[in-house]
């Protein structure tokens, strides 16, 4: 077996293989070989809030390059683990390494707050809440610079049980978050239920949303929505500066984006930080 290039007109990372191929199987054996060896690394996409301009933190995602195959992507890898058993791992791995360094950063002043994403089965891990709480102590971090990212796909697999993990959460001072809001198979009644702080715009909406009517206006109905029920929002795929206008011309709350910046290692997004003094001027 080898490799075919992409040129041969056969991409084996295409998603439509079938998810039992030898190339998905490798995968499997070197993610899991990664998540062992320490391989997976943790970048940050810095979040402003449109009003004070103030960089207020960070979310955190993770980039794999794998040793034959170079940079795989989340959206391929995520279900993958997810799909394998090793979610549990992995989400641990990325909350401690992210509480660690935002550790750091406070010692080197910079007070931010660091969104991290979960995916479905952590929805389902009743010891989840017990475990983030060991690594808040761990660190001594304030829970409410933490953010979780869920969407709504992943509630609805069982809708009482991730209610109840929320729950435990909330309660513990976590900030909630609606990863993509707008694509899956919203339930609004969601919402008002579950003890969410914050609704994430998806990108697919925000990137068009200057010449798609239709995006526009959703976008301005989801802030609306978000702002009717006391629920701050942030806008994800924000690439030009005429979209962070219109943006914040309708009360957007806070902006991610490459026009911001794109993920970034540690450093670089210190560096970032500190040429930007902190405030990201348009
Ligand atoms: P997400 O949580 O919705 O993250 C936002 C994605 O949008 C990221 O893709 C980010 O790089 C991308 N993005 C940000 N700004 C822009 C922009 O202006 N334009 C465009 N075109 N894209 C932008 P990424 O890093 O490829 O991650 C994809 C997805 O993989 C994430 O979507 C998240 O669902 C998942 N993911 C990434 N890291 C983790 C992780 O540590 N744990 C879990 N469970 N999922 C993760
Ligand atoms: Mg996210
Ligand atoms: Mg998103
Ligand atoms: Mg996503």
């Amino acid at each position: 077996y080898t490799a075919k290039k992409k040129d041969s007109g056969y991409c084996i990372f295409s998603s439509e293989l079938d998810t039992h191929t030898i190339e998905e199987l490798s995968l499997v054996g070197s993610l899991k070989e990664a998540l062992e060896n320490d391989r997976l690394e943790l970048y940050y996409q810095p979040q402003v809030d449109m009003k004070t301009k103030k960089v207020t933190g960070v979310e955190v995602l993770l980039r794999w390059i794998h040793p034959t195959y170079g940079f795989i992507p989340p959206d391929r890898f995520i279900p993958i683990a997810e799909q394998n058993g090793l979610m549990k791992k992995l989400t641990i791995m990325v909350l401690e390494k992210a509480l660690q360094q935002s550790k750091k950063w406070l010692e080197d002043g910079l007070e931010l707050h660091i969104s991290v994403n979960l995916s479905a089965s952590n929805l389902q891990d009743m010891q989840l809440a017990d475990d983030i709480q060991i690594l808040l102590n761990k660190y001594n971090m304030n829970p409410k610079t933490l953010t979780l990212e869920i969407t709504e796909s992943f509630i609805m697999s069982n809708p009482a049980r991730a209610r109840g993990i929320l729950q435990s959460l909330s309660s513990m001072g976590i900030n909630l978050s609606i990863d993509d809001f707008g694509t899956g198979y919203s339930s609004l009644a969601y919402l008002k239920k579950l003890p969410v702080n914050e609704i994430k715009v998806d990108k697919s909406f925000v990137i068009d949303m200057l010449d798609s009517k239709s995006d526009e206006i959703i976008v301005n109905t989801v802030i609306n929505l978000a702002h009717n029920l006391g629920l701050q929002v942030v806008a994800e795929g924000i690439e030009s500066k005429e979209v962070w206008d219109n943006l914040q011309a309708i009360n957007c709350d806070t902006a991610q984006g490459y026009y911001l910046s794109k993920p970034v290692p540690a450093e670089s997004f210190y560096v970032w930080y500190m040429n930007h003094n902190g405030v990201f001027a348009t």
